[in-house]
């Protein structure tokens, strides 16, 4: 750890981040790095510590100290303003992020990612702290291309596709379609944060994820998480694959998404907590351009290596196709195709994605393998005893 430096030859300084939502997926991944390769401490915020609790117990690890955790609901918390005046940086996670609770939950899901974090935007903005805010890249909604015929060739055109921060509008379905109603709440938080930074001042940076994806990704159901609960896509497949049914295509399962391993988007957020001055009024797509699949060819490549990691025959009928109406229920919609623009995080941070789909469904799928696979054979022969 000695003698680190930034990407301009400065030494880094240990600092003290105020992290809301560490206990979640990303957070926890974030934390671990944090702990492992960096002398900075965490004062890691939220209502669940699950995921962390490697981190934080027992005392002799060799981060004691360094990584103390807050269980605070930030809805209704006056501690959080202290805590954020203790930090040089505070790093914003907490959400509900979930597209099953979009079109079902939709007021907790407004007010959980527009209205909660406006307390930490004020916060972090008058007292002079910097912040890193965790968007999506759902704030892009549909493509241009998606309104074009069918047939037309310049569906084919990436200025009809590739999303980039400083020239693609933002493209959401009618209010009716309550898919859009976390899109539209990032959105609206992410206007009010670079509203802060050019009339008041605030250091921000806005993190855009492309569907990350890795081990501790939600849960699964009725093993660590609600039975009837509708995680995102990697934890509805394993559950699924784990369970030797078949894989759930909503739609036909042709929406397209780029995937990108967890760890190598770890990566771009420490550039961006240890280089201030290159991260600081920017938004960054952070995804893996090159990871393109349609939902289709996802669940025909977790088929694949789950058979591989696991020593388990494919199901003959491996996907069944189900409608969307039927799955998420009404109001849900999608975003067609989502192919992140890499040149702002280029030039400034000079990052890039390293891992293919294929490696990164690998470790993935073992971890899942490896962690459920004997509690879902118990639950499910518990319910066959009933
Ligand atoms: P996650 O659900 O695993 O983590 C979110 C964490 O925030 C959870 O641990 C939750 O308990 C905590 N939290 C929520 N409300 C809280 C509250 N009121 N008080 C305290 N804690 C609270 O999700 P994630 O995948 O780690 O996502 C983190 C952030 O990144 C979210 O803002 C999400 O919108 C954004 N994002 C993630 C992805 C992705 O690919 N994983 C994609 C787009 C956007
Ligand atoms: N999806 C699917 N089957 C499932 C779960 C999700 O076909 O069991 C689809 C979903 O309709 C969407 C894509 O997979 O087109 C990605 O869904 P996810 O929940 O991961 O989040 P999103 O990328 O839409 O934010």
């Amino acid at each position: 750890m000695a003698g680190r430096v930034d990407l301009d030859g400065n030494p880094i300084k240990p600092m003290t981040i105020c992290m809301i939502g560490a206990g979640g997926f990303i957070g926890s991944h974030l934390c671990e790095k944090l702990m492992s390769e960096t002398p900075h401490t965490v004062l890691a915020v939220d209502v669940y510590s699950d995921k962390i609790k490697h981190l934080l117990e027992p005392t002799s690890l060799p981060w004691n100290g360094r990584i103390q955790f807050h269980r605070i609901n930030i809805k209704n918390d006056s501690r959080l303003e202290g805590l954020i005046k203790m930090a040089d940086l505070t790093v914003n996670l907490a959400a509900i992020c979930t597209p099953a609770d979009y079109n079902t939950r939709p007021l907790d899901t407004i007010y959980s990612n527009f209205v909660d974090a406006l307390p930490v935007v004020k916060y972090c903005s008058e007292n002079g702290k910097r912040l890193i805010h965790f968007s999506t890249c759902e704030v892009y909604g549909k493509t241009i291309g998606a309104f074009l015929p069918e047939d037309s060739p310049l569906r084919q055109d990436p200025a009809y596709f590739v999303l980039s921060e400083d020239a693609s509008p933002c493209i959401f379905g009618p209010i009716e379609k309550q898919r859009w109603s976390y899109a539209c709440a990032k959105q609206l938080i992410e206007r009010l944060i670079y509203a802060e930074g050019a009339e008041n001042g605030l250091e921000f940076t806005i993190v855009r994820p492309f569907n990350w994806i890795g081990p501790r990704m939600d849960f699964i159901p009725g093993i660590d998480g609600p039975s009837e609960g509708v995680p995102r896509v990697l934890a509805c497949f394993s559950n699924n694959l784990l369970r030797h049914e078949p894989l759930k295509l909503v739609d036909g399962g042709h929406s397209q998404r780029t995937f990108i391993y967890i760890k190598d988007a770890i990566e771009a957020v420490f550039l961006m907590i240890e280089n201030p001055a290159r991260a600081n009024g920017h938004i960054f797509n952070v995804g893996n351009p090159n990871n393109e699949v349609t939902v289709k060819q996802l669940a025909e490549m977790m088929t694949q290596v789950y058979s591989k990691v696991s020593g388990e025959t494919p199901l003959e009928t491996p996907t069944v196709d189900v409608s969307s109406k039927e799955f998420y229920g009404e109001g849900y919609d999608d975003s067609d195709k989502r192919i992140p623009d890499m040149t702002i995080i280029n030039r400034q941070l000079g990052w890039n994605p390293k891992t293919s789909l294929w490696d990164l469904l690998e470790s993935t799928l073992t971890y899942q393998h490896r962690t459920y696979a004997e509690a879902v054979k118990q639950a499910m022969s518990k319910t066959t005893a009933n």
